[in-house]
């Protein structure tokens, strides 16, 4: 036998199995967004190296570390594209979509780094986001966490998350706080470790993100951005935090929350879980008013957030929330003797013409009672209708509970529409 062929590393396929809790995830998120009157964008999941390289930042990890850059055939470098925004405002450029307009958009599909994968953690993995631009007051900051939330509520999952919101200012005002970042962290150099020592040098607010225990023991320590704060962000933070306040948004301000992107600037949020051990971060975002300008185009404010959506389905399996998601079936048609095949059939295509919606499987295959039973349990429906040569002449169906203990029933065929439609609420 040859040898099998496996997938990449941290590349995963989304099974039969998982792929309910995918669709359900998806749809809701389609919905949620399409409430606040957003828009979807599409773009290539290929793009050129420069474009992130200018976006995200030349001293952070993605770049450092983590992107799937290759040449093409013509010797171009080219990258498989490990977040969303920068897609988005090269798309938005290039089409005039954002000077001098507001857009409200979202996107959802594959993100490629190349991490060491883990639970929570891979290298292709699939991000759901939206991006606001033209519009830079606090308000819109609210929205894009508001909206955010609504979607925890809808998949049941809000007590299991917080919001943490941080402030990075201006420009101007976050040189001044790197200042006073420098001196106090080198005082402390001996405790940092070889990446942050390099950061210190290159991007020292990138020493506050580290994940080593030890540095971060160091970083709780560190002087305080909010405390650098110019005028107007600090009143556009506080204009956020009322918002919040008044449409029942908890949150906690982390001083510490600088993100891992070198684009943003003001509003920075994160919702974090701990039902998700290390990969607890499940959706982050904030503002990034130059980003637009950086990318060539003419200065237009932007905000957004990107979820992490196996972070979520993982939650919703860990949390078994997916119970009834599994299941592609509610209705299992059979058909006990070969005379009433096309008839079975024929009440199955009749079904699904009055309720779309409605999932109904037909048997294949023929087979006695106990086999076509064995299938229609296997199949995940809830019910099953036994359809044989008495049922055919009385012109009714047997219908049977699979996952409840209740008594099975007879129900006409002129009726069976209905029976479907108010037991699956449809
Ligand atoms: P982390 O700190 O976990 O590395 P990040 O700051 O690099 O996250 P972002 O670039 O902000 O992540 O991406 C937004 C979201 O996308 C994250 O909060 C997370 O839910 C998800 N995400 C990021 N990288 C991965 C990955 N390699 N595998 C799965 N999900 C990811
Ligand atoms: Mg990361």
């Amino acid at each position: 036998m040859s040898k099998k062929i496996q997938a990449i590393r941290g590349m995963n396929d989304c099974l039969p199995t998982d792929s309910g809790v995918w669709q359900y995830l998806e749809s809701s998120l389609r919905q949620v967004v399409a409430s606040y009157g957003y828009q979807e964008i599409r773009t290539p999941i290929v793009e050129s190296t420069d474009l992130f390289k200018r976006s995200i930042g030349e001293v952070t990890d993605i770049v450092e570390k983590e992107m799937y850059t290759f040449a093409d055939r013509n010797s171009d470098s080219l990258t498989l594209r490990p977040e969303g925004t920068a897609s988005v405002v090269r798309a938005g450029n290039e089409h005039g979509l954002l000077y001098n307009q507001q857009q409200r958009l979202w996107y959802m599909g594959p993100m490629f780094r190349h991490e060491r994968p883990q639970k929570g953690r891979y290298r292709q993995f699939h991000q759901f986001g939206v991006e606001a631009f033209g519009l830079a007051g606090p308000d819109i900051d609210a929205e894009v966490i508001l909206l955010s939330a609504r979607l925890w509520k809808k998949l049941g999952i809000s007590q299991y998350l917080t919001l943490e919101i941080n402030s990075l200012g201006s420009l101007e005002a976050r040189a001044a706080y790197k200042e006073q970042l420098v001196t106090f962290l080198k005082t402390r150099e001996s405790e940092l470790d070889e990446d942050s020592l390099r950061r210190l040098q290159s991007n020292p607010l990138r020493v506050l993100d580290s994940k080593n225990p030890q540095v971060q023991n160091v970083v709780k320590d560190a002087p305080s951005l909010m405390d650098c704060l110019d005028a107007e962000s600090a009143q556009h933070f506080q204009g956020l935090c009322e918002r919040l306040d008044s449409l029942g948004i908890q949150y906690r301000v982390n001083p510490a929350l600088v993100r891992g992107l070198d684009y943003y600037n003001r509003t920075v949020f994160e919702w974090v879980t701990d039902s998700l051990g290390a990969q607890g971060t499940v959706c982050a975002g904030g503002r990034y008013d130059g980003l637009v300008e950086q990318l060539g185009g003419k200065a237009t404010q932007g905000v957004g957030f990107a979820m992490g959506l196996e972070r979520l389905v993982l939650m919703l399996q860990t949390l078994e929330l997916d119970k009834n998601l599994v299941s592609a079936v509610d209705i299992y048609v059979t058909a006990m003797d070969a005379s009433v095949e096309l008839y079975a059939r024929q009440l199955s295509e009749t079904l699904r013409d009055s309720l779309p919606q409605l999932r109904v499987m037909d048997h294949c295959g023929a087979g006695n009672f106990k086999k076509q039973m064995k299938r229609a349990d296997q199949s995940g429906a809830s019910i099953a209708l036994i359809i044989g040569e008495d049922e055919m002449s009385s012109q009714q169906v047997t219908v049977k509970y699979l996952r409840q203990q209740l008594p099975q029933k007879t129900v006409l065929i002129s009726e069976l529409a209905q029976f479907a439609g108010s037991l699956f609420n449809l």
